[in-house]
């Protein structure tokens, strides 16, 4: 094993998702001013990064640090994040007649969500930047992963969560060691209470797209479930929206991998987006592109992370929908607690809501005839159930 360079990343510049114009990666960025939109990482590679390279990594997300925006290693604040299983749900495929369909649990990440992903790229940049405190509005699962990444960087940390998120989820900040503060409303009103407190204190907003890292984390995902497949990617994959970063990652991951050379262009996956019917701005934007907002009436979901009414990535995340000639489609409350009760004594596995989520809408998507039951499909379980048993039972 030859070791690995004290500087080590390809990350280059930043640049914004709609015109292009590019920002420095050294400073602390936010997002393009230019357009209100994200700032994207971008890579070059100049003396290759080959996917043979891999077979001796670590396994966690920073088996790729190549394609990673931390410029040195010692600023890698870890906790074991990534390389999650994608287990093959044998039983559940047999009886509704699926050839092939696998589940990307990311229940055993760190604090039990795919967030330790996007928190712990985020963190470790904001340590590599000098920054001394971060604030996040959250539905849930960001807070405990941001409470647990600072407290292991040694950075203050500020979580605004719904009252109504289920307790654990404030709990686990209060062990963290995180200032919580709870709101009223849904995480559009969190954000106006992080916009407020920002006038006042110097604080790094670490608020989904509004900083260019938390995406590179999440993007490790796709590396993943090619590695895992051997490079032969599925035709489909449903992904239980939020903000967005998720899908929007693994889209970049895939496009990162066809620069590189390590997949082929022309058979990428539909990406399908799956919400909650209470609150399903991703689905109603995918349908009435100009006039989603009109009688929007958002409203809270046991599936938390889904309770995203306004995000800001919604035009990254339509692309990636058409782009890759996927969909979006909601489910009901009761499908989603259905879904966890059944998976749980078939598979074997409490899911998050937002997984039963997806893995309701399996079932919906094939009547719809935009899957096929020969596709091979991979469904993400974005988190684990424990979290949100006290509304489950
Ligand atoms: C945050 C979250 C989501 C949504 O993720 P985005 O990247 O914001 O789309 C889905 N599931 C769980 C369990 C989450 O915590
Ligand atoms: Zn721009």
């Amino acid at each position: 094993m030859t070791a690995i360079p004290e500087i080590f990343s390809y990350a280059a510049y930043l640049e914004c998702a709609r015109c292009k114009t590019t920002y420095p990666v050294t400073d602390i960025n936010t997002y393009a001013a230019c357009c209100n939109q994200p700032l994207v990482v971008k890579y070059d590679y100049p003396s290759g990064f080959y996917k043979e390279d891999l077979i001796f990594r670590e396994k966690s997300m920073w088996r790729y640090f190549e394609v990673l925006p931390v410029l040195e290693r010692k600023n890698i604040v870890t906790l074991g994040e990534g390389m999650t299983p994608l287990l093959p749900l044998e039983k559940s495929a047999a009886h509704h007649g699926f050839a092939d369909v696998l589940m990307k649990d990311e229940s055993f990440n760190p604090t039990g969500s795919f967030k330790a992903r996007g928190l712990s790229a985020a963190i470790s940049k904001a340590k590599e930047l000098g920054v001394q405190r971060c604030i996040v509005p959250t539905a849930g699962n960001a807070g405990g992963a941001l409470a647990a990444y600072c407290a292991k960087a040694g950075i203050a940390c500020t979580v605004v969560m719904p009252r109504h998120t289920p307790n654990v989820f404030k709990q686990e900040c209060e062990l963290y060691g995180a200032e919580l503060l709870l709101v009223d409303g849904l995480i559009s009103d969190c954000a106006k209470k992080v916009a407020e407190l920002k006038q006042r204190g110097d604080y790094y907003d670490v608020s989904t797209l509004k900083e260019p890292y938390r995406l590179e984390g999440k993007k490790t995902m796709g590396y993943e479930i090619a590695e895992q497949l051997n490079w032969q990617l599925p035709d489909v994959i449903i992904y239980p929206a939020g903000g967005g970063t998720g899908l929007i990652g693994i889209w970049k991951a895939f496009k990162e991998m066809i620069e590189m050379g390590w997949i082929e262009d022309g058979h990428l996956p539909k990406m399908i987006a799956v919400q909650s019917l209470q609150c399903a701005p991703v689905v109603r934007a995918f349908y009435n592109p100009g006039g989603w907002k009109e009688g929007f009436t958002p409203q809270p979901s046991l599936a938390n992370g889904l309770a995203v009414p306004y995000p800001f990535g919604m035009d990254m995340m339509q692309d990636v929908l058409h782009q890759s000639n996927g969909m979006a489609y909601a489910v009901s409350e009761e499908e989603i607690i259905a879904g966890v009760k059944e998976f749980a004594k078939t598979e074997g596995m409490i899911l998050a809501p937002e997984g039963a989520a997806v893995w309701k809408a399996l079932l919906h998507l094939r009547r719809m005839k935009v899957i096929d039951s020969a596709d091979k499909i991979v469904l993400m379980n974005t988190g684990s159930g424990y979290k949100y048993l006290e509304n489950i039972i």
